[in-house]
């Protein structure tokens, strides 16, 4: 399904758990917009296989489940918003995490037109199942998710070898999934009164959630009162 509705750039968060499949749905939503998918979580995995001492610091917060600090967050999207490919809008996967990165970016967006937000919402006792079952290409980066016994190691992208997150292990999932509760969740209240704010049903299969996704952000941007929502200012 692709959007009807093209006004003005498409600046879309994708809010949800770990493992409700936020970042499939946030590549292929950035592919068919020609905009691109900011992932906080791969900029910090890409800095995390860097021998800098900050991609260090980052590897050890991430495996032990933890978030890194906001300060850093904020600074890393506000530079990456600032290049010229997000000038048509973007996908943010990962980020905000925390109220204060959601303020922050608010007050970043008052140039770039308004926020529209999707939560993929699960459940908790489906997580972590799903999140055992995801193996990532260690070349391309595509998830995808492996039936207990599976042999498949072979990504079906690109070939390369599909492998387990560092921070997909039983205990960092349950750190993630409690950090998600305490930290994130309540960015669900943050955004939920705003005209731009859905929920979709994460727990539906990826293409019924790609079909629920773009109805609703098509859906937000035929609200009128849409494009006045999210930033002090609009852009035409
Ligand atoms: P993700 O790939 O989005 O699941 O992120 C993996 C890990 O990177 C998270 O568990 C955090 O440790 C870290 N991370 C990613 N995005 C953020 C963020 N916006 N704020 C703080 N930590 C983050």
């Amino acid at each position: 399904m692709t959007s009807e509705v093209t006004r003005g750039p498409i600046n879309l968060v994708v809010l949800g758990p770990p493992g409700a499949g936020k970042g499939t749905q946030a590549v292929e939503f950035a592919r068919r917009h020609g905009i691109p998918k900011i992932s906080t979580g791969d900029i910090l995995r890409d800095a995390a296989q860097s021998e800098t001492d900050l991609g260090q610091r980052a590897k050890v917060t991430m495996d032990a489940g933890g978030l890194v600090d906001d300060k850093l967050m904020i600074a890393i999207v506000r530079e990456r918003l600032t290049r010229r490919d997000a000038e048509r809008g973007f996908v943010l996967d990962g980020f905000p995490r925390t109220v204060a990165q959601a303020i922050a970016l608010d007050e970043l967006m008052t140039d770039q037109g308004p926020l529209t937000v999707v939560d993929i919402a699960v459940p908790d006792d489906a997580l972590v199942e799903r999140l055992a079952r995801r193996r990532v290409c260690g070349q391309c980066g595509n998830a995808t998710s492996v039936a207990a016994g599976e042999s498949r190691n072979r990504c079906e992208k690109c070939g390369g070898e599909l492998v387990l997150r560092s921070d997909d292990t039983e205990s960092t999932v349950r750190e993630r999934l409690r950090v998600y509760a305490e930290a994130t969740k309540p960015l669900v209240g943050y955004y939920s009164s705003r005209p731009t704010f859905r929920a979709v049903d994460g727990q539906q299969s990826p293409a019924a959630v790609w079909a629920a996704l773009n109805n609703a952000v098509d859906e937000m941007r035929a609200t009128p009162s849409a494009a006045d929502c999210g930033s002090e200012r609009t852009v035409g």
